[in-house]
């Protein structure tokens, strides 16, 4: 009898406890689960702490509510833990200080959270989204019917926003005809009055905004134009086409411009302006006469502060990038950029897509009209002249080919 009722009792009282323990922890498992029932977006003045606020309830108290907090352009996640009164139903909350976590303006924000009760479960939100905008403002919009392009002014009447709208247009067109290849899903450009009402924005850029004005991994740009002063149109007209091209060519670089030299990024949004600056040839040829021109590998890191060199700097990256459409055509402006996309050095991008050097590259332009307007009729127009009367001696058919060929490598824009 001993030998077989021992097995067996024992057989049974170990089932019977496995199902008394099931049976045990099943409700208590489904009790305790943590719920989340409210996570809205953080309410915040721009500049000033966001307040994130939690609603949630569980079986057992709650004991760790953390936020975690992710911007677009950054790599790192940032998490705290909110303040909240453990209990089995709470509202937590969590400041979040945007000048210590450099957050910049318009940059898309990824959060979400993690509720833990006295149990040890937990739960995690769906993350959830927002664009850090400057609220600041009373900003109007319009954007393009297929809704890629949107401008946003809070000075200024309907027509104002309109003619932004048309910049960016235009800019957008212009842009992708420059780099075929680049394309944005969306951009939204922010007009604002004064440098003064910018500023706030603009120091939030840095580090990530390149070039002061555009934002990529926000797929955003700032302009500064009053519409109650004269030259607020053309202002508009010239600068969201430039800042929209920073934009395109950050896209075409996997959102950023890391790596892209300061002259061949400015020289290619300077040429999609509307129009070359035309102070630009006089105040090259100044500086050339006077031996002031700097070398171009100087201008392959960021533009000086001092706003004379800054300006040098412009003009002559402006000519640089027009040299090149002009003189390479302009899918040697996607190739370049390939180039510095693909981790080559300021150097190394010029001599694989034009095979040139950086310097043989600086010399090149000085030869054309950039630098002094009187050269125009001297410099490429002269050369396909000769060229056509050589050719229109001998057959008028070759000579009709001859310049179809050459058409692409002329200025487009009357420089
Ligand atoms: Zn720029």
């Amino acid at each position: 009898m001993n030998t077989l009722a021992g097995p067996i009792l024992r057989i049974v009282y170990v089932g019977l406890s496995l199902a008394a323990a099931l049976a045990i922890a099943a409700p208590a498992r489904a009790q305790a689960e943590p719920v989340i029932d409210s996570a809205p977006i953080p309410g915040y003045r721009f500049g000033e702490p966001l307040t994130f606020t939690l609603e949630a309830h569980s079986g057992a108290p709650i004991t760790r509510v953390s936020l975690y907090v992710r911007a677009s352009e950054d790599e790192r996640t940032f998490m705290g833990l909110a303040q909240f009164v453990s209990s089995e139903q709470v509202t937590a909350t969590y400041s979040f200080d945007p000048h210590q976590r450099t957050l910049s303006a318009y940059t898309p924000v990824e959060y979400w959270w993690e509720v833990t009760d006295s149990s040890g479960t937990s739960t995690r939100s769906e993350p959830a989204s927002f664009v850090y905008v400057d609220n600041r403002f009373d900003w109007q919009s319009l954007e393009t019917t297929d809704g890629r392009l949107a401008v946003h002014w809070y000075a200024g009447d309907a027509a104002f926003g309109q003619a932004a709208l048309d910049a960016a247009t235009n800019g957008y067109a212009g842009g992708r005809g420059l780099l075929a290849s680049a394309q944005l899903e969306r951009a939204d450009v922010y007009v604002y009055k004064s440098e003064a009402d910018a500023r706030a924005a603009l120091d939030s850029a840095s580090p990530f905004w390149v070039s002061g004005y555009a934002n990529p991994s926000g797929n955003s740009a700032i302009i500064v134009a009053d519409p109650a002063t004269p030259d607020a149109l053309s202002q508009v007209a010239r600068d969201i086409p430039h800042e929209l091209m920073h934009l395109l060519a950050a896209q075409s670089n996997g959102s950023r411009l890391q790596g892209v030299p300061a002259w061949f990024n400015e020289g290619l949004a300077q040429l999609n302006e509307p129009a070359p600056d035309p102070d630009d040839a006089a105040l090259l040829a100044n500086a050339r006469a006077a031996g002031g021109l700097r070398a171009l590998a100087e201008y392959c890191a960021p533009f000086p502060g001092d706003p004379d060199d800054a300006r040098l700097a412009y003009a002559h990256s402006a000519a640089v990038v027009r040299h090149i459409r002009n003189q390479f055509g302009v899918t040697k402006l996607s190739e370049l950029l390939a180039a510095y996309a693909g981790g080559l050095s300021c150097e190394a991008g010029v001599q694989e897509a034009l095979g040139l050097t950086l310097a043989g590259l600086d010399q090149a332009w000085q030869a054309g009209p950039a630098v002094a307007p009187g050269l125009l009729l001297n410099d490429t127009a002269g050369g396909w002249l000769v060229l056509a009367l050589l050719v229109g001696v001998v057959a008028p058919l070759v000579l009709l080919l001859g310049l179809g060929g050459a058409r692409p490598t002329q200025p487009a824009d009357g420089r």
